[in-house]
């Protein structure tokens, strides 16, 4: 039988990736996302909507156990606290951390059911170091690492592991929207900051989405059954400086 996997986000980026992977490995994958695709098993969804996750999820759980869960929408967005405005730190925290909370809140009856699951959130290097001009993001993702040790707490005693995987600089749409925004507010050329932001990892690159999707596969499988509440860091090295 297939294993059953739910994601959110999974249309674009690091999640289009990791829901291609889990399909060509056997998965159901349930695709919770603003944005239609035709990858996996689509279902609209803003992670924002707490009863709307909620009721997506319970609709799955009823026809199937929920083996892992990948918490990955997310949005990034630029400022100091200073230039933070209120509903600026409520979008980012309502997509990055609450869109979780919902998540795994509507995922747990169904693995605790099963006495088994695996939850992964999609932190960000940035839960370990701040980034300059990065207040709302850094606070969120530094929450996302947060959930996932005290989900991973919470719910051993029934078999459910949570980690969250914190990627460096990684190529995706977001990662092109970021530097573009940047670019359009400094007057920076666009391939000049590409090839710097390059330089600045020690392994002289970006990471592919794909290569996060790895590392996700493995979390989510029996092979990483003592691995829980970790941060599992994959950013070419960028942290260890
Ligand atoms: P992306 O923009 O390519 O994809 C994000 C996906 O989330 C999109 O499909 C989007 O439609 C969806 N989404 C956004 N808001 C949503 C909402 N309210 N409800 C449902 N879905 C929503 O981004 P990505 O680079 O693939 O990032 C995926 C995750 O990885 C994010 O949590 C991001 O913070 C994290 N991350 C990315 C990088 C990087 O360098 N790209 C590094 C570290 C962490």
């Amino acid at each position: 039988m297939k294993k059953v996997c739910v994601i959110t986000g999974g249309s674009s980026g690091i999640g289009l990736s990791i829901v291609k992977l889990f399909v060509k490995n056997n998965y159901r994958v349930f695709n919770l996302d603003l944005v239609a695709s035709a990858e996996g098993d689509f279902r609209h969804c803003d992670v924002t909507n707490v009863s709307q996750v909620t009721a997506i999820i319970n609709d799955i759980a009823k026809q199937h156990t929920i083996d892992v869960l990948i918490s990955n929408a997310g949005i990034h967005f630029s400022a100091t606290i200073e230039n933070t405005r209120e509903e600026d730190l409520n979008k980012v925290f309502n997509i990055n951390v609450k869109g979780a909370y919902a998540a795994i809140k509507a995922v747990l009856p169904s693995m605790k059911a099963n006495h088994n699951g695996a939850i992964l959130l999609m932190a960000s290097d940035q839960a370990l170091i701040a980034k300059h001009n990065s207040f709302a993001y850094n606070l969120s993702k530094s929450a996302l690492a947060s959930i996932a040790k005290t989900t991973a707490l919470d719910y051993a005693a029934y078999n459910i592991r949570a980690n969250a995987v914190c990627p460096g600089t990684i190529e995706t749409p977001l990662y092109h929207k970021a530097i573009d925004n940047y670019c359009q507010k400094s007057g920076a050329d666009k391939n000049e900051v590409h090839k710097d932001e390059e330089k600045l990892q020690p392994l002289q690159r970006l990471g592919q989405p794909e290569e996060v999707a790895e590392l996700v596969l493995f979390l989510a499988s029996d092979k990483a059954r003592f691995i829980t509440g970790s941060l599992q860091v994959i950013d070419g090295g960028y942290t260890a400086q």
